[in-house]
């Protein structure tokens, strides 16, 4: 165990020597690398090979000048960048971000998480992530398509439906990924499944929007089927208010449960009547206007609350989503939601969770989902449009639902497998990152010393 801690130890020096001031990057790191290496000493030839070392350095980082013109003629210089992690089971497959926040850590941790969810779809994907620092808050539609066309006059270079297949993630929705889609068929003159997320007209899928939000429910529901519990009649807190929350709100309610609140970066909303259908929809509309705040809510339904600046984690809950952004739960918020009863967490978003707040929620015994397991959904349907692209062909939305609940109800039963503890309990942390791990090393064995 002492040789254990000091490997891990070591491991994380050459890490960190590696990859100065990158926090997120370091973060996701860490929390693989405590559940791996233990992996690999009962596998040495994982240790031999040197698969992690090999696994937390990309194939390669793209880093490019974006340059675009506003409504008023004024130039602007933005970074974008491609992140591609890991080829070993398929073409790199991950999203775009646009956030002022967007760095290379950032996306190096978003990439390599990236790895592990893909593998755990058990669709042949590899892991990347690409983005820039532009801030699409206040933008016009023109100014937004005018920095897409930007992004993507350099980005085609990188990208190919067979090589690297990105999609959307914060600040990017089926609009931007229209804009980047017509810039790349411009230039590459070919109409091909290069991008996921597209619009229903051009080749994209039902269900791709609902899935990431849908699938998170869905896992979080089956972690409840196992201690013999539903949704239904549960209060749940969701963090968020765009793509992912909106859906998994919709999911809770399909469910029987109840969402009570919602949160977008100037704070959160607390309906205690419950949000549904009709409010639901209306925030997907409202916010639909980049910039817009979550705060008119509480002006339009009365009964609901705005808490400027703060976080939904202080309220009474049985299930907790994390779906807005990286480290948006602390330990104080989850010792917080362990006191006022909340007895799953499911994350919606990208490591939402800061390491000390997943060991509060995991010594008080809560079921605790890490993104990679619980928001694979999503990736998960951009894999199934890429095959219907691929193959010329439309699936069914009822057949792609089916197919979504398929997988997630095999990726939980993947951690399952590989996380399962002596006391029948299931540490969903070490069965992702095992099962999602097992896959891609067991590639990299099969490709030699590359
Ligand atoms: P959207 O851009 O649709 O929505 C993001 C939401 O989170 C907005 O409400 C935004 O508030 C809020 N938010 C973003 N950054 C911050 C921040 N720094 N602080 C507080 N609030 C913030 O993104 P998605 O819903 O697509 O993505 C949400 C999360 O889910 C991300 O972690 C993403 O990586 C992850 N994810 C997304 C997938 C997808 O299919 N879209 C797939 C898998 C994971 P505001 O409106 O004020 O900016």
């Amino acid at each position: 165990m002492a040789d254990l801690a000091r490997e891990t130890e070591a491991f994380m020096d050459w890490v960190r020597s590696r990859n100065p001031g990158e926090t997120e990057f370091l973060q996701a790191v860490d929390e693989v690398a405590a559940t791996i290496l233990p992996f690999a000493h009962a596998h040495p030839i994982y240790r031999e090979q040197k698969i992690l070392e090999r696994l937390t350095e990309p194939d390669r980082i793209v880093s490019f000048r974006v340059v675009w013109e506003d409504d008023g003629g004024g130039i602007h210089v933005n970074r974008g960048y491609r992140v591609q992690f890991s080829n070993a089971i398929g073409p790199y497959k991950g999203g775009i971000r646009f956030h002022p926040s967007v760095n290379a850590s950032v996306l190096k941790f978003l990439g390599f998480e990236q790895i592990f969810k893909n593998s755990l779809t058990g669709l042949p994907m590899g892991g990347g992530k690409g983005g820039a620092d532009f801030d699409p808050k206040g933008r016009s539609p023109r100014e937004i398509m005018r920095f897409c066309q930007s992004f993507m006059t350099e980005l085609h270079r990188h990208i190919g439906p067979d090589t690297d297949v990105p999609a959307g993630d914060i600040g990017v929705g089926a609009r931007e990924i229209g804009y980047m889609f017509g810039q790349y068929k411009r230039i590459v003159n070919e109409f091909e499944g290069v991008l996921t997320g597209k619009g229903m007209e051009y080749g994209g899928s039902l269900m791709r929007p609902e899935a990431t939000g849908y699938g998170a429910v869905y896992f979080a529901e089956d972690m409840l089927h196992r201690r013999h519990e539903s949704i239904e009649g549960k209060t749940a807190v969701v963090s968020g208010a765009g793509n992912v929350a909106t859906h998994a709100a919709e999911k809770i309610l399909h469910r029987g449960g109840k969402p009570v609140t919602l949160s977008d970066s100037g704070g959160f909303i607390h309906d205690p009547d419950g949000l549904d259908e009709e409010k639901i929809d209306w925030v997907k509309h409202w916010k639909a206007k980049r910039g817009a705040s979550l705060e008119a809510y509480a002006d339009k339904y009365k009964l609901a609350r705005w808490h400027a600046g703060k976080l939904p984690w202080g309220i009474a809950c049985d299930l907790a989503l994390p779906c807005a952004t990286q480290n948006e739960l602390d330990a104080d918020d989850a010792r917080r939601l362990v006191e006022n009863g909340c007895r799953l967490v499911s994350e919606g978003a990208n490591m939402p969770t800061t390491k000390e707040g997943v060991e509060v929620l995991q010594a008080a015994g809560i079921l605790y989902a890490p993104g990679k397991a619980a928001n694979a959904g999503g990736v998960a349907m951009s894999g199934l449009e890429m095959s219907q692209n691929s193959a010329r062909l439309r699936r069914s939305e009822d057949d792609l639902r089916e197919a979504l609940r398929q997988i997630m109800r095999d990726i939980h039963a993947a951690c399952v497998r590989c996380g399962e503890r002596d006391d029948g309990e299931v540490d969903y942390v070490v069965g992702a990152n095992v099962a999602g791990f097992k896959k891609v090393a067991d590639a990299m064995l099969a490709f030699g010393v590359a």
